[in-house]
């Protein structure tokens, strides 16, 4: 049903993704509405912003691509609910990751496109990117054809959110799917946190003072990460010292030996053949008591208090742009 250059979007969901989506959509001159309960938590948010604000069903009705971005766990009840009988007859249902197209939790109509873009960075990278005229590299890819438009549809809408059409990866729902858990679970989020509390906590046992284990373990990881993000592990071995070099490779390989290799062979298989993600649907079924707990131990554990003490005295943390606290990948 999409004929112009430019489809009528609807955003449903308006936190780290959707915001930075609609935001950047509406700066490059598409016609955004964003979808939300009435009374929801970002409500307020997104009339702030300016945007016309519609319940969920209106401004899937009213729209030629719809773009899912709402937690993932509750996608699958508001497509059955809200969007399969709303949406136009061969609209663009667009979303930002794989995990309910591909592990079958939903199963979009016949009739219209299905695509996906995801913007390999937190929302608020989405948008600060944007803004100073970069963007975040992006993956998209196409479910379902009906219009044998859906693949424009993808980059358009990639385009329009500032994940330079050059940087854009074609992929699969599985592929993306797949490899974000794995990312996100054993390097990114869940490997990275592990591994900084590990050595502040081995610091801090074989008696350092903890400030000391923070800078060392959690504060200068950044400085690292900055090198590895302009210019791989080749910038960060030009820039740290040859002690650092020889201890890196020499001592890095105990902590990522044949084990933890292995562990992230069982996080994959996990994820390839849906434990991962039977367990998750199932904890969140269960009312997340399981997952508030692994949270609360996350945000309880000592070197989160040390943080605070000292990030207070870090001015320029209270300048930087903001991320906000809610930024999974
Ligand atoms: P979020 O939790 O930050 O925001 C969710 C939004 O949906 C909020 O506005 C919330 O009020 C709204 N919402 C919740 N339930 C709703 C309902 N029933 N009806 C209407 N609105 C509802 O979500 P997010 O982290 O931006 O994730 C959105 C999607 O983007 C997910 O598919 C996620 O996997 C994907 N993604 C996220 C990131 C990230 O950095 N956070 C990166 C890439 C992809
Ligand atoms: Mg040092
Ligand atoms: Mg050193
Ligand atoms: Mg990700
Ligand atoms: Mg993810």
């Amino acid at each position: 049903m999409t004929t112009s250059a430019k489809p009528k979007i609807a955003i449903v969901g308006y936190g780290s993704q959707g915001r930075a989506h609609a935001l950047n959509l509406r700066d490059s001159g598409f016609d955004v509405t964003v979808g939300l309960r009435p009374g929801g938590p970002t409500e307020i948010k997104a009339k702030a912003d300016g945007f016309t604000v519609k319940t969920p069903a209106e401004a899937v009705a009213g729209a030629e691509l719809v773009a899912v971005l709402t937690p993932d766990m509750v996608q699958p009840q508001l497509y059955g609910e809200v969007i399969e009988p709303n949406i136009a007859q061969g609209a663009c249902l667009l979303f930002a990751h794989g995990f309910n197209v591909h592990y079958g939790q939903i199963s979009p109509r016949a009739d219209l496109d299905v695509v996906l873009v995801a913007p390999k960075g937190p929302g608020a990278l989405v948008r600060r990117e944007y803004e100073i005229g970069r963007g975040v590299p992006s993956v998209y890819a196409v479910q379902q054809d009906n219009s044998g438009r859906a693949e424009e549809f993808a980059l358009t809408y990639c385009a329009g959110i500032g994940g330079a059409r050059q940087n854009a990866i074609k992929t699969t729902f599985k592929e993306e799917t797949e490899t974000d858990l794995f990312g996100e679970q054993a390097v990114l989020c869940g490997g990275a946190t592990k591994l900084v509390q590990a050595g502040w906590e081995t610091l801090v046992e074989a008696g350092y003072q903890p400030e000391v284990a923070y800078y060392e373990c959690l504060h200068e990881l950044k400085l690292i990460v900055d090198l590895f993000y302009e210019g791989g592990i080749t910038r960060m071995h030009e820039f740290i010292s040859e002690t650092a070099q020889y201890g890196a490779l020499t001592r890095g390989p105990y902590v990522v030996d044949a084990g933890t290799r292995a562990q992230m062979k069982r996080i994959l298989a996990e994820i390839q053949d849906g434990t991962f993600a039977r367990q998750w649907i199932a904890e969140y079924a269960a009312g997340n008591a399981n997952y508030k707990a692994l949270k609360q131990a996350d945000l309880d554990h000592p070197i989160e208090q040390v943080g605070k003490k000292l990030r207070a005295n870090m001015k320029w943390l209270s300048t930087a742009p903001q991320t906000p606290a809610k930024a999974a990948t």
